[in-house]
């Protein structure tokens, strides 16, 4: 299942993004264009705009409900039945939706902080905006908040424990 976002749930775009799901943006542009660009690419349109209307433009449209990200998440997972994979997780580019690339050590440097370039061996890089990315304890923060952000995750304590891969 693929996304398109408008800009009423960005911040959800970036939650669905870290759990590896593939979301793209729609920032500017006519809603007709945007359209055409779901129809193509088979995603379903993510908003709370109350004005866009489905038979209009002939695409799947998923009316956003919660104020807070994480609550739009869950609600998005739930309702539509998405399964995110623990092996997807931290595989896109949360600005660009972009799949990341592992680069070699050595192509990190100079890219971050020399601290981090000395703690870490695994970094991987967005081909578009060309952010680098490696296993922090930013990372460590994102991964609780995304556990919680699973559907039924409260009522499964073993959970937040349970070993994810990160970049
Ligand atoms: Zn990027």
């Amino acid at each position: 299942m693929k996304f398109l976002a408008d800009r009423t749930v960005g911040k959800l775009a970036k939650k669905l993004r870290l759990l590896g799901l593939d979301v793209a943006d729609w920032r500017e542009g006519k809603l007709l264009q945007a359209a055409e660009k779901a129809k193509a690419e088979e995603r379903i349109l993510l908003t709370r705009s109350r004005r866009i209307k489905e038979e209009e433009i002939g695409i799947q449209i998923f009316m956003v409900d919660a104020n807070d990200p994480r609550q739009q998440a869950r609600e998005v997972l739930t309702k539509l039945g998405v399964k995110p994979k623990p092996e997807e997780y931290f595989s896109r580019c949360l600005r660009c939706n972009e799949e990341l690339w592992a680069i070699a050590k050595e192509e990190a440097q100079g890219g971050v902080p020399d601290f981090i370039y000395r703690l870490y061996d695994s970094f991987h890089r967005c081909p578009r905006c060309r952010r680098i990315y490696w296993p922090g304890s930013h990372l460590e923060r994102m991964k609780k908040d995304l556990i919680k952000t699973l559907p039924g995750s409260k009522d499964e304590p073993g959970l937040a424990e349970a070993e994810t891969p990160i970049l």
